[in-house]
């Protein structure tokens, strides 16, 4: 008898490109369940990854951390999911819980902590394994792929909201997965949209206005009014000394991507005024639980193109180049 085996896109080598393979199906061992994938997310950091500007990926990988799919067997002594159960698996893949930060309620800062389709094999592929404490259970809707860019779009989208605390009048920078997501979030919470985008991008701008933003304009422009926050999804350095220049006094500027391009030297004056910056990491399971039992009653709406997950370099490249409106979401089985 033959061992089961499985399709999957394989990082051999960071920077480079992924191959189809196939690859012995894995086991789950104890704690851990076996998920077969439906659809799997493309996130900026799989780009990030694949081009090699984060250190020491799992190598091979298989990437992909906005993970949708149903649980196919189960491990020794997991009792909090079953066979057959709808899970999404989300970058945050494990956490020590000693250290410093996972006592002090931070794991998403934790010392020893694991990540989906960084340092775990995630969901570019027909199956994975995760460990079932931080899989999320999902409702029936909405479907695989519309699903999927929540478990990293939305989750870290939700968390740099938070961090943007009370924010009246909200700008984001960079229209892409997240911002699209973030933007009902808000408007559901009845704060005032801004929305910068790449300079001429007019497509992006009327995205943006559909969803909700009150303005939209280019992210060299100063915004009509003092924002009160600003969120940064664009990896660009360039635009941290921008949105402090557009916060008002006492505004926070939250970067909430993994990896940026340097930021350029900036004059006091523009941090003057307690204004703050900060970076959003990772997520913490507490965030998922709250971000996925609201969106629904937002109710968040994902703008979706698919692909099948044989394209994922293709997905990546368009990403790379920046004409995706929404999130991009591999297709991995064929819907039932
Ligand atoms: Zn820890
Ligand atoms: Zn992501």
């Amino acid at each position: 008898m033959t061992a089961a085996t499985m399709r999957a896109m394989v990082l051999a080598r960071s920077p480079g490109a992924l191959a189809l393979a196939e690859l012995p199906r894995p086991q789950p061992g104890p704690g851990q369940v076996l998920i077969r994938v439906a659809a799997c997310g493309v996130c900026r950091t799989d780009l990030h990854v694949v081009d090699g500007e984060l250190p020491e990926p799992k190598l091979p990988l298989v990437p992909g951390h906005e993970v949708v799919g149903e649980v196919a067997a189960l491990g020794a002594g997991v009792e909090r999911l079953a066979e057959g159960d709808r899970v999404g698996v989300p970058w945050l893949g494990y956490t020590c819980g000693e250290c410093e930060h996972c006592r002090a309620g931070r794991e998403n800062l934790c010392e020893r902590a694991r990540f989906t389709g960084y340092t775990l094999d995630g969901g570019y592929a027909e199956y994975l394994v995760a460990d079932a404490r931080y899989a999320f259970p999902l409702a029936d809707e909405p479907d695989d792929a519309h699903a999927a860019p929540l478990l990293c779009a939305g989750l870290i989208g939700y968390r740099s909201l938070r961090m943007a605390g009370e924010a009246r009048r909200l700008g984001l920078y960079g229209f892409g997965a997240a911002a699209h997501i973030v933007a009902q979030v808000a408007r559901h919470r009845g704060q005032r949209v801004f929305a910068f985008v790449r300079p001429g991008d007019e497509e992006g701008e009327a995205f943006a206005r559909e969803l909700g933003a009150e303005w939209a304009g280019g992210s060299d422009e100063p915004g009509p009014e003092p924002l009160d926050a600003a969120i940064l999804f664009a990896p660009v350095g360039a635009l941290v000394p921008a949105a402090l220049r557009a916060v008002r006094p006492g505004g926070v500027v939250v970067c909430a991507g993994i990896h940026m391009s340097d930021i350029p030297s900036f004059p006091y004056e523009i941090l003057w005024g307690e204004r703050v910056v900060r970076s959003v990491a990772n997520l913490t399971r507490r965030d998922g639980e709250e971000f996925l039992a609201l969106a629904p009653r937002v109710p968040v709406e994902t703008s979706v193109r698919s692909r099948p997950l044989e394209e994922a370099n293709e997905a990546l490249a368009e990403l790379r180049r920046g004409d995706v409106e929404g999130s991009i979401v591999l297709r991995v089985a064929e819907p039932a």
